[in-house]
Order: C-alpha cells, then sequence, then structure tokens
C-alpha cells in the first residue's frame, strides 16, 4: 500500500500527448491498437533480448553467447563464394577472433579497419580459430566504453513509422512513472505469498527488465491479474445469475432413486452414477442449476436426462415438470422415442411438442402444459423462444449434440428459475471449460457403456490402400456397413491448382461402384434434393447399402450400429474435432469397428493431427490436443463469449495459473459477491471497465 496519497496520472490520456509521440505518431500507434496512455502501458513487448555484459576474448567460452568488443584489424570481402561472406578479424589484448557475416555485403564500406565494434553473439571454434557468425553488432567511437546493456531489453512489435526503438524509447520514461499511474489489486501479504510482484513493479519490469528472473516474475503477475480479473468477471456474473431469482429444491428420496432405476433395463455406468449424484445435489438447493454435461454420442446422457427429469417429476416437496430441449425436430423425437422406450407402463405424462403441431391439437397441449397436466415435455429449443407457459418447470435440459452454445440461458429467468442442465457431445477441454464456459458446473461422462465393441484406428499410406480396401471387401462380404468420407463433392472445375489430389465424393462413388461391384453402393451429400438424402440414409438404416459413399454430412446424427467400417480420404484436410466426430458413427453395435484414415501428407501438423488420431479415442484427449495444436486463438474467441480479450496470459500454457486465478478470484467473490468492501474497489473498477454493464456490477459502480 501506498504510503502517501500520490497523484495518479490519468490512464484515459490520448497517446497523443505522451511525451515522443506527436499527432502523427498517434496515428502509426492507432494502428497498433494504442489509443491511449492506459493501452501504452499494456503494450507488451513481444521479446526481450539479454545479452551478456562483454567479456576479454580469453576468458569467452566456445559454445556461449558472448559479446566481445574490439578493434578492426582487417576485413574481407568475398562476392564470389557460393554464400557470398563478410569477414573481419576483430582483436582485443587478449586475442582475435574471426566475425563472420553470410550475405554480408551490405557490410562492405560500413565496417572498417581501425574501428571499435561491440559483437554479441555465439562463440564457436571453427578449424584452428575461434569464430563468430551473424552476430548482432554495433559501431562505438573509438573513446567510447561499451554501453551496457545496449542489445538488451525489450522488442515490441512495429509498424511503419515506428520501430520498436522508438517505441521502447516512448514507453521506458512513462513507465518510470508507474506507480503514479497504476492502482495496486493486492494488498503487499497476498502478493508475497503468491510470489507475485505489485501491478507498478511488474508494468516497469515488463518494459525495462532487469534481469530475466525480473522479467518472469514481471511476466507471471501480469498473466495471473488478467485471467484472475476474467475468472473474477465468471464469479460475480455467476452469482448475479444464481441470485436473481430462487429454484424450487427437489428431494430424492431413497425410494424415489430406485423406483428411477427400475425403469432402466440395465445398471448405471460409474460414471452415470456419479453425474447423477451431483445433479441431484444441485437440485436439492434452493439456488437454481447451472450445468454442463458432457460426454461423447453413445456415452449415456438421455438416461442421466431422464433419471434428472423423473426427479423433478416426482419431488416429494411438489411435483414439478421437466422441458427436455434439442436442437432439431429429428433430435427431439430421437429423445422422446428412447423416453417412451424407458417409461412404459409408467404414469408419467409426457408430450412432445413439435413444429409441425398446429391449430387446435397444439392449443390442447399447451393448454395442459400450462395446467401442469404434463409432466415431461420434449421439444425442439424453440420451446424456449415461444414462451410456452408451464406451470410449475422446474427442471429444463438442452441436449445440444454438437452445437455447444446456442442455448440461452438467459432467456430462462422469470420469477422462480428451473434447474437447468446443458448436455453436449463436443468434448469441450478442461481450459475452456475453465474459461469460456467458467460459469457452468461441469459434469463429465468418459467411458461408454458396456457392450460396445472396440474402435481400431490406422492410418493408411498410399502403398497399404490396397491392402486396407481388401480388408474393407471381407468386412462387407461379412455383412457389415461402410462409410467412405471425402472431403468434397465434386472434382474441381477449372482443373489445376494445389488442390488436384483432393478426392471428390462423386467423382470416387463412381470409381467404387467399379472397385466393389458386388456390394450396394450409396451416394449422400449436401447438395441433393432432402427426399433423396432420406431415401439414401432411410436403405443405409435398412441395411440395403453396404458401402456409404458422403461428404461430412454424416456427421450428425446418423445411427447405425452394423456399420462398422470407416474409411475418411484426405483425412489429412479435416480437423481433429470432425475426425472424431465422424469417427463417433461406428463403434455402436458389440463388434470391433475399423477406422481408416487415408492420407498421404508432409504437413506437420496434419501429421500430429492423424497421430493423435490413431493413439486416442478419448473426445477429452483429443480436444485437449486439438486446443494445444490450434492455439485457443483459433478455436475460440474470448469476446465472443462475452470476456475481454487475453493480452498476455494463454489459457493452454498458462494453465497452471489459470487455475490459481480460478481459485482465488471465486473464493473472494463466494466473500463478497457484490464487491463492496473498501479492498475490493479497484477490482471492481477493473471489471467494470474490463465487461462493462454485463455483470450487474456497475449499479453500485
Ligand atoms: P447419449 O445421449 O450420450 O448419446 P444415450 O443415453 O442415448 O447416449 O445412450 C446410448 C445407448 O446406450 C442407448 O441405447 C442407451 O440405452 C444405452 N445405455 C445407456 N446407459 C447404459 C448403461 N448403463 N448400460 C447399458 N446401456 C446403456
Ligand atoms: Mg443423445
Amino acid at each position: 500500500m501506498c504510503s502517501q496519497e500520490q497523484q495518479k496520472l490519468d490512464l484515459g490520456m490520448p497517446v497523443q500527448y505522451v511525451k515522443g509521440v506527436g499527432p502523427v505518431r498517434a496515428e502509426a500507434f492507432a494502428k497498433l491498437g494504442v489509443e491511449t496512455l492506459g493501452d501504452l502501458l499494456e503494450y507488451f513487448p513481444r521479446d526481450w533480448v539479454f545479452m551478456p555484459e562483454p567479456v576479454k576474448i580469453r576468458d569467452a567460452r566456445v559454445g556461449e553467447e558472448v559479446c566481445l568488443v574490439g578493434v578492426v584489424q582487417q576485413t574481407d570481402f568475398q562476392k564470389y563464394r557460393r554464400t557470398p561472406m563478410f569477414k573481419i578479424a576483430l582483436a582485443d589484448d587478449t586475442g582475435v577472433v574471426e566475425v563472420v557475416w553470410f550475405h554480408g555485403g551490405y557490410l562492405h564500406g560500413q565496417i572498417e579497419p581501425g574501428q571499435v565494434i561491440m559483437a554479441a553473439g555465439k562463440l564457436a571454434r571453427y578449424k584452428y580459430h575461434l569464430q563468430m557468425a551473424n552476430p548482432k553488432f554495433a559501431v562505438l567511437d573509438a573513446e567510447a566504453e561499451a554501453e551496457p546493456g545496449y542489445f538488451s531489453g525489450p522488442v515490441y512489435p512495429a509498424t511503419a513509422g515506428l520501430s520498436s526503438v522508438q517505441i521502447k524509447r516512448i514507453i521506458r520514461p512513462v513507465v518510470r512513472e508507474a506507480s503514479r499511474l497504476v492502482e495496486e489489486f493486492f494488498d503487499e501479504a497476498f502478493l508475497k505469498r503468491n510470489g507475485l510482484l505489485s501491478r507498478a513493479e511488474s508494468f516497469r519490469q515488463i518494459h525495462d527488465p532487469t534481469d530475466e528472473g525480473a522479467l518472469a516474475a514481471a511476466k507471471r503477475t501480469l498473466k495471473y491479474e488478467e485471467l484472475f480479473l476474467m475468472q473474477a468477471g465468471l464469479a460475480v456474473r455467476r452469482h448475479h445469475v444464481q441470485h436473481a431469482a430462487p429454484a424450487k429444491p427437489v428431494v430424492r428420496t431413497e425410494e424415489i432413486d430406485r423406483r428411477i432405476r427400475r425403469r432402466f433395463p440395465f445398471i448405471l455406468t460409474e460414471d452415470q452414477d456419479a453425474v447423477i449424484g451431483e445433479i441431484a445435489a444441485d437440485m436439492a438447493r434452493a439456488v437454481p442449476m447451472n450445468r454442463l454435461l458432457q460426454g461423447d454420442v453413445g456415452s449415456g446422457k438421455t438416461v442421466v436426462a431422464l433419471y434428472a427429469a423423473l426427479l423433478a417429476v416426482a419431488n416429494p416437496a411438489g411435483a414439478g415438470q421437466a422441458a427436455i430441449m434439442a436442437p432439431t425436430e429429428i433430435l427431439a423425437g430421437q429423445h422422446m422415442a428412447s423416453i417412451e422406450r424407458f417409461l412404459q407402463g409408467s404414469r408419467v405424462r409426457r408430450e412432445l411438442v413439435t413444429g409441425g403441431m398446429t391449430g387446435r391439437r397444439r392449443e390442447e397441449v399447451l393448454g395442459r402444459i400450462a395446467a401442469g397436466e404434463v409432466d415431461i415435455v420434449v421439444g425442439t429449443v424453440a420451446l424456449l423462444q415461444e414462451d410456452v407457459a408451464f406451470a410449475n418447470l422446474t427442471l429444463v435440459i438442452i441436449d445440444e449434440q454438437h452445437k455447444f452454445g446456442v442455448h440461452q440461458r438467459a432467456q430462462l429467468r422469470k420469477d422462480v428459475s428451473p434447474h437447468c442442465l446443458v448436455m453436449t457431445a463436443t468434448p469441450i477441454p478442461r481450459t475452456l471449460a475453465m474459461t469460456a464456459f467458467g460459469d457452468l458446473d461441469v459434469s463429465v461422462i468418459r467411458h461408454r457403456p458396456p457392450g460396445r465393441g472396440e474402435v481400431i484406428t490406422k492410418w493408411v499410406r498410399p502403398e497399404d490402400r490396397r491392402a486396407a480396401l481388401e480388408f474393407i471387401r471381407q468386412r462387407l462380404r461379412a455383412g457389415k456397413q461402410a462409410y467412405f468420407v471425402y472431403p468434397r463433392i465434386d472434382a474441381e472445375v477449372n482443373g489445376a491448382g494445389p488442390g488436384q489430389d483432393v478426392k471428390a465424393a462423386t467423382v470416387e462413388y463412381e470409381r467404387l461402384r467399379e472397385v466393389f461391384g458386388e456390394f450396394r453402393v450409396g451416394l449422400l451429400h449436401g447438395q441433393m434434393p432432402s427426399e433423396e438424402k432420406e431415401a439414401v440414409m432411410a436403405a443405409f438404416r435398412a441395411g440395403k447399402v453396404d458401402a456409404l459413399v458422403s461428404t461430412v454430412v454424416i456427421e450428425v446424427g446418423v445411427d447405425v450400429p452394423n456399420a462398422t467400417i470407416m474409411v475418411i480420404e484426405n483425412a489429412n484436410r479435416f480437423g481433429l474435432a470432425t475426425l472424431h466426430q465422424l469417427r463417433g458413427r461406428i463403434g455402436r453395435g458389440a463388434s470391433k469397428s475399423y477406422c481408416f484414415l487415408f492420407s498421404e501428407t508432409e504437413d506437420e501438423a496434419a501429421r500430429s493431427r492423424l497421430e493423435v488420431m490413431t493413439r486416442s479415442n478419448d473426445g477429452f484427449e483429443i480436444a485437449e490436443q486439438d486446443l494445444r495444436l490450434r492455439g485457443p486463438g483459433e478455436l475460440f474467441s474470448t469476446r465472443q463469449h462475452g470476456l475481454p480479450d487475453l493480452k498476455i496470459a494463454n489459457i493452454v500454457d498458462d494453465f497452471d495459473l489459470l487455475g490459481l486465478a480460478r481459485r482465488d478470484a471465486f473464493a473472494m467473490v463466494a466473500q463478497d459477491p457484490r464487491l463492496v468492501r473498501p479492498e475490493h474497489a479497484e477490482i471492481r473498477r477493473a471489471l467494470v471497465r474490463r465487461f462493462g454493464g454485463k455483470l450487474g456490477l456497475v449499479d453500485i459502480g
């Protein structure tokens, strides 16, 4: 804490008025996204260079980065070598080294015998002498001492009219004033306990580090702070949502649990049991549940959803209604069908509400829902928007399948909040679960129910194609079915181009019909009329088509247990998420399944993806690897999820720090949900600045 109240400078001041900027450079800064003094302070270097202080040649070690100061004894420009080279002999009073610059023609005339040169780079032994290749260098005044720290310091992303060195010269005097610029978020005891610097110190060190240790501490502090503010925002938002309106507590008794379990013709898996435990504990509270349930397709989420719905209906504290919603009518229909299967002979009243339901019939059903005469309502997410009236809606379940993030929780809130369970088959890596969806609780079903065949994945190189196709022929003869997936529908019209080797479904369909003449081959792609598509799918489902040639359209919503083979052509062209979703189409029956990734590629990233696929069947591991390979930026934008962009932290690389920040931020909000305590005033101000009015904090700001 500052002992005396210093006068603070205004961080909102336009950068133009910072010393050394002016209107022309202000425009260049604007291109870098720097508009204000505060932006300037947060314009972090992209790199830092640390050069050791100069040493005598005698003391310089081979293999190390060293800095030498000496006199140029002779120069030599070898212009006609294969690689032209500019070469000098540099000597001090202890020895001589050869310094070379490949393609160094531009130095000819710039470096001359008699000059004093400082050169920094890696020292090597070449033949019988010492050599330094392509060093950084400076020509010094003959009289001058080598200026300490000449090569050291920050490197800024630059732009036309604003070099890194110019930015460095502008920022340096500013950060010396850092303690007059920034307010502290945390007290000293906290900083000390967590090994963090003060904010002022970390701004000074990030722009003008004294050494690598201080820089590391500054980075860690600024990253922690950024992640802490993000997590505090999530914690406040979560608190706000949870306390907008109470939910109805649902009581679970042993008797009810037994009765529900009797509905299932199997024993729930360990994962299902654990998840049900978490859901039941949430629903027992007057605070609305806000939980995300993740599990691959076929992992048994629907059963868990039905359990939760029956719990709401059976509530001894007052029977409630449950709504189960899917993104499409087809999926809603599938849910209804499986629910019907489990609820044979049950007194629980259930209704499927569809868009096709019109007139009198629709009015009648909606009337019964409003009167509390329907217990479980199944429909699409349109139910949310249409303002269907419920008598006592206790639980809302939203199955988002493959498009997680479309749910609009806000629309559910009325005077009484229902408990809310969102289900998704898109595996969300832990990093994203803690950030983009960080205000939800997360449950995971990792293991699928027993009785499913293993899925074996092979990366097939061109030389093994024939053998793979032969193997597939054998499986088809044994009565199994196969998918063949291609990246595109048609061959490219104007022939030439980098995509020539990319296989097209329509072309390969013809080819496969010849190769697999003894089998029935079907074709499915997005440009076919929907009746045709449905006819082909129906034929495949009925086993009347052996091999289905398609584009990625089969990614969603196909379930044919007898299809045990998946061939993905040009597999290097697909992302990990898509490959995993495609593979999810097989392995649905009891027998072994095979996924063949046909690909020849030199692309490193693609090779990594294919390797991940052959190694793992675990959607979460794959999602985690995906995030690692692609970087978080590409997978999701924080801003898209109402979170400010991260400037310095990276949720993948800084995962450990993210965990700490999350724990601390949630603990703070648990103690002081609206951040009214004086010691939280600065944090609250920073949150309002970053999140705007979205947190419900402004009213006290
Ligand atoms: P999801 O909704 O996650 O895609 P489902 O709930 O539809 O998965 O379950 C997939 C299949 O597995 C269904 O046929 C379901 O009846 C069956 N199933 C679910 N749980 C179990 C279990 N514990 N034991 C055996 N089969 C199960
Ligand atoms: Mg399902």
